[in-house]
């Protein structure tokens, strides 16, 4: 799966209706033609997916998050088997925003990606160091945790799982990691898992600030095999200018 490079749209809590149909409207003629080299998914609020899903049929759409029950009294939640039965293909797990503010940790998280990947979804899960953490130099044991709650989960392969490292600094900050250093760090993921038993093609993405002057230098790392985009996804023409960077 690593010769598929994977573009992911993070739209986070931003867009209503009428601005996600101006945008697929726009964008969807060029995805149509998208190189079976790439593959591009937009990871939109929970309100769009029906939507964009029903009106968009080249449109790839995952959502940001779900909880791991199959029903029950959760209010507020959302499952994987409903998102299942809605034939949503992706979701996010793990993202730091999810982990930082609504305090979700590695129990929990592990509990997700068995139910996502039980249900049939494709899971991005987001991993990644914060800034004090990196300045006391422990974004290796920070990857070490957060990477050792995919042991014992057999069902994960490189055709439903990614790996996105997303040095939480970076998020949103404009302060993108340099890519040697990047490259490093998915090097030594991409050990882990093959540590893990899991497979060497599961695909790592990188994520954090990315934006269209940025992309190729990442995109020329050799383990990097893609990049989830969050405020560069929220507009055509810069996300277009990601997807379809000139090597
Ligand atoms: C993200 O939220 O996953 C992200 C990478 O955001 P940004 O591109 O805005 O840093």
């Amino acid at each position: 799966m690593r010769e598929k490079k994977f573009f992911g749209a993070n739209w986070k809590m931003y867009k209503n209706r009428r601005e996600a149909i101006e945008y697929f409207e726009k964008i969807e003629k060029k995805i149509k033609n998208i190189e079976d080299k790439k593959e591009v998914v937009f990871f939109i609020p929970f309100h769009l997916l029906l939507p964009v899903k029903d009106n968009f049929k080249n449109i790839k759409i995952g959502a940001q998050n779900f909880y791991y029950k199959d029903e029950g009294p959760f209010t507020g939640e959302i499952s994987a088997k409903m998102l299942k039965d809605e034939s949503i293909e992706y979701a996010i797990i793990g993202h730091s925003e999810r982990r930082k503010i609504f305090n979700e940790d590695n129990k929990l998280l592990k509990e997700k990606i068995i139910a996502g990947l039980k249900h049939g979804i494709k899971i991005v899960f987001c991993i990644g160091e914060d800034s004090n953490e990196k300045e006391k130099g422990e974004e290796y044991k920070v990857i070490d945790s957060q990477i050792s709650i995919l042991d014992n989960i057999k069902e994960i392969n490189e055709n439903n799982f990614i790996i996105a490292y997303e040095p939480v600094w970076a998020i949103g900050t404009g302060k993108v990691a340099k890519s040697e250093d990047a490259e490093k760090i998915h090097s030594y993921i991409r050990g882990l898992i093959n540590q893990k038993g899991l497979s060497k093609n599961i695909r790592i993405i990188y994520g954090g600030s990315v934006n269209s002057e940025n992309i190729k230098e990442i995109m020329n790392m050799p383990n990097i095999d893609g990049v989830l985009v969050g405020s560069a996804s929220l507009k055509v023409d810069s996300f277009e200018k990601i997807v379809f960077f000139e090597k």
